[in-house]
């Protein structure tokens, strides 16, 4: 009865002991992945999948790239873990880094959590240190799962079962900049912040506009408030800038990233602009165990460094652009268009067909989301070629074969 000796195990035996031992927030996997090699993965039958997710846009590298491989097994070598009461190399060099790429102004500085929903505390807890408590987010936002990141998470499915949550949170339609206005001047002085994605991720891409990320800034400004930019699904390098914002020339008083920052890694961060909101977090008012440790940060430090010396951000730029104008050109009377910037999209389709369509994917050899009924997300490794997203281009007539309804003949 040794796990560990059972290399014959199929996905199904996998999948049922899942079901016996795992809690079933998550539902079913799909299948149990063993392996990955590039932009390919493999599963415990031996099928092999182009990974066009990237575990949701986490995979910067691919899998397996030797440059973070070797910076891993190196850094695990040499030392691991510290906690805040030391510092180590790695912490400091992603730091700087980060600033740098961030374009951040002297007196900026890096707070490192372990996750997302982790970063998001952090920006919470700044924002409550300008001594105002509302917070303006926005509908269909996510912002994660911890309790208080919950509060600034739009879906009601996620949130009701858990209130009463962090009080004093305002959601307001995203890129409606009436409504900011509104909501900016309803909470007049006590207004703490405003927090935004600048494409929103899980809502199902949707991309913000620039006057409408630039009107946040102004009344953020105006109010004495924070400006808090959500990059934990769109930075480093995703969507064909280090950071989305800088698509806009929006800056804002603070940033959050994690997702895609270590390559896959788990690692979370709070960026502050500028000496003064970095001052508003003093000694002793936050703190984490495992957050910076040398592991994750030489993690991250290799994803960055990688991503700098191989020109990635340009790359996914151009991949993006490919990969639109390609699905653009099949002319598909089911897909409507494609949504989203450098290598951070979706297709969307005419009818609320993704979920089947994700799944035909997976059948064929490909990994992608439905992130909303009507949109596929794609958020594939930064590595990926012309050729490898022209052979899901390619499928995609397959995938979609037999769901489309005649045009003009509905549902
Ligand atoms: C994924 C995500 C989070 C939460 O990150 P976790 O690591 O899952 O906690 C928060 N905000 C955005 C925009 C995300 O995409």
């Amino acid at each position: 009865m040794t796990p560990e000796s059972s290399p014959v195990t199929s996905t199904g035996d996998w999948l049922d002991r899942y079901a016996g031992s795992l809690l079933g927030v998550f539902g079913r996997p799909q299948t149990v992945l063993t392996r990955g090699e590039g932009c390919y993965v493999e599963d415990a039958d031996g099928k092999r999948y182009l990974d066009l997710l990237a575990g949701i846009a986490v995979n910067t590298l691919g899998h397996g790239h030797p440059a973070l491989v070797e910076a891993i097994s190196a850094q695990a070598a040499r030392l691991m873990h510290v906690s805040n009461f030391f510092t180590s190399p790695p912490q400091v060099e992603l730091a700087e880094l980060l600033l740098e790429l961030a374009e951040a102004p002297s007196g900026s500085a890096v707070f490192f959590a372990n996750s997302g929903t982790e970063a998001i505390e952090g920006a919470i807890k700044l924002t409550r240190r300008t001594g105002r408590s509302q917070i303006i987010a926005a509908e269909n936002a996510f912002h994660g799962r911890s309790t208080g990141a919950l509060a600034l998470t739009w879906k009601p499915a996620y949130r009701e079962p858990f209130a009463p949550l962090i009080p004093d949170i305002v959601h307001v339609p995203y890129n409606d900049e009436d409504a900011l206005r509104r909501a900016v001047q309803e909470a007049g002085t006590n207004l703490a912040a405003v927090i935004l994605e600048p494409i929103q991720g899980e809502a199902g891409i949707i991309p913000g506009e620039t006057a409408y990320l630039a009107l946040a800034r102004e009344l953020t400004s105006a109010a004495g408030a924070l400006l808090v930019f959500d990059e934990i699904q769109t930075g480093v390098g995703r969507t064909g800038a280090w950071f989305a914002f800088q698509h806009h020339g929006v800056v804002p008083d603070a940033m959050t990233l994690a997702k895609g920052l270590a390559g896959g890694v788990p690692i979370g961060a709070l960026v502050t602009f500028g000496a003064e909101v970095t001052a508003l977090l003093t000694h002793g008012q936050h703190g984490s165990t495992f957050g910076g440790n040398p592991l994750a940060c030489a993690a991250g430090l290799a994803t960055l460094r990688t991503v700098q010396a191989q020109g990635l951000v340009e790359h996914a730029l151009a991949m993006g652009e490919h990969l639109a104008s390609a699905v653009d050109g099949l002319a598909h009377p089911l897909i409507a268009g494609v949504r989203g910037r450098g290598l951070l999209r979706a297709i969307v389709l005419t009818q609320p067909v993704a979920a089947t369509v994700a799944a035909r994917a997976l059948a064929a050899g490909f990994i992608v989301n439905p992130v909303a009924p009507e949109a596929i997300r794609l958020a594939p490794p930064l590595i990926i070629t012309r050729a490898e997203l022209d052979s899901f281009v390619a499928a995609l007539p397959s995938l979609l074969a037999g769901l489309a309804p005649d045009p003009g003949g509905g549902a």
